[in-house]
């Protein structure tokens, strides 16, 4: 599809930097609020989205969180993806999304594991969740196919947790957001002009310039070298993380949870193959165009982790496997989101490290309520805000795979 590289206006009200999954929930959100009747242009400089984090997605989502605020971003997700046409207009080309609720099962092997997985599944049921600690006798009974050989105790949540079709929302999101006036460019944003307090615009590829009202920081892992444009810091880099599909040669007879090993490799059920994935032997921040891929994961880390766990996946073979790049939070691996303090039209939806997907929906929202409002309207996000960056006080997620 031909995508045009220059915007039809010399300015506009927002100009969103990165189309892909929070450029699209946010211009969308914006499109449909009904306090919003102004101008939007969203800038993308790989419209095939060959690079995002998005493209590279598991897609799933979960509530077993450490931080009551992620599980309420949660909760409005799977509402969300539950009624999505009835969020979209009730349109009835919108398709129901899929969802398999197979739960995420985070499996601890110390008394300090069993101590955070207790903790959160109070917190977590106190928030509404379903999820439940098992005992490895529990365990046992309900998954027989697990080794539990130094297991002390799991938590599983079968209710609004595993994998959602994360990308028939981006599609609907963008499909949607054309159609109600937003224009999305294909170019690059290679400078952003500030005066003072605020910013008055962006620079693109071609050296034109293009004003803005707003400027928000869709840039996902490009996400700090964006703010740097806007003359602010931002604790986020990009990380490689790995994904491996295989199939089992004697496969298991019920959905697999994605299970979250001790080892640190989490695997789950993939229709009739399995998904499995890990962060790398060492984890530094990498280039945002670095996708080179370490051959020797799938061998010496993986592969033997998921066989000690699951004995049936003794024969296992390698269909797929990719690189992508979470936008990595080094503060809190939690979202930034919201105004930046120093620089009050610069929009931060930012620092997902892994679990933005499924927040897409709660985050777009937010920022286009914060846009329109100057605060939010409906679920209040404010922990999420840079002040927190700032002031060097973490807002901690533990439950990061
Ligand atoms: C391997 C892996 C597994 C994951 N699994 C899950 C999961 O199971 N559940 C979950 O909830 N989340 C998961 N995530 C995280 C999730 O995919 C991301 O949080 C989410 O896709 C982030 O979307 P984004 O729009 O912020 O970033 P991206 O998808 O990276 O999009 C940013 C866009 O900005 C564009 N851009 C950047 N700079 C510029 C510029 N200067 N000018 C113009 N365009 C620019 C880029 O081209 C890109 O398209 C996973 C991520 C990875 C890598």
């Amino acid at each position: 599809m031909q995508i045009d590289t220059t915007p039809n206006q010399s300015s506009y009200d927002v100009v969103i930097i990165g189309g892909a999954m929070m450029g699209a929930s946010v211009a969308w959100f914006l499109a449909n609020h009904p306090g919003f009747d102004g101008s939007v242009l969203v800038v993308e400089r790989d419209p095939g989205y060959e690079l995002s984090s998005t493209a590279h997605s598991n897609s799933c989502i979960r509530q077993q969180f450490t931080q009551p605020i992620n599980v309420q971003v949660s909760q409005f997700g799977a509402d969300y993806l539950r009624n999505f046409r009835q969020y979209m207009g009730g349109d009835p080309d919108v398709p129901d999304l899929h969802m398999q609720s197979f739960g995420y099962l985070y499996l601890a092997a110390t008394a300090e594991g069993e101590q955070v997985l207790r903790a959160a599944q109070a917190m977590q049921a106190a928030e509404g969740a379903g999820t439940q600690i098992l005992t490895s006798e529990m365990l046992a009974e309900k998954f027989p196919f697990y080794n539990l050989d130094g297991i002390r105790v799991g938590s599983h949540n079968p209710v609004d947790e595993g994998y959602f079709d994360g990308g028939s929302m981006f599609d609907w999101w963008r499909r949607k957001a054309k159609s109600a006036g937003v224009e999305f460019i294909r170019n690059e944003v290679t400078g952003i002009s500030r005066a003072a307090g605020h910013i008055t615009g962006v620079v693109l590829a071609d050296g034109s310039r293009v004003g803005a009202g707003h400027v928000v920081n869709a840039a996902g892992p490009r996400a700090g070298l964006v703010a740097q444009m806007a003359g602010v810091s931002l604790p986020v880099e990009p990380r490689k993380r790995y994904t491996f599909v295989f199939e089992a040669a004697r496969p298991l007879a019920v959905d697999l949870p994605l299970t979250v090993d001790p080892s640190g490799v989490h695997v789950r059920s993939d229709g009739k193959y399995y998904m499995a994935g890990c962060p790398p032997h060492e984890d530094p921040a990498v280039a945002p165009d670095d996708f080179i891929a370490d051959h020797s994961l799938w061998e010496e880390k993986v592969w033997p982790a998921i066989a000690e766990r699951i004995p049936q996946f003794d024969a296992l073979k390698l269909m797929q496997s990719w690189v992508g790049h979470y936008a990595y939070n080094t503060l809190d691996q939690n979202a930034i989101l919201g105004p930046h303090p120093e620089v009050g039209n610069f929009m931060l939806i930012n620092g997902f490290s892994g679990h933005g997907l499924q927040q897409s929906p709660a985050m777009g929202r937010g920022l286009a309520e914060w846009i329109v409002s100057g605060c939010y309207e409906t679920l209040d996000l404010s922990p999420f805000a840079y002040d927190r960056i700032a002031a060097g006080q973490p807002l901690l997620e533990q439950a990061i795979i």
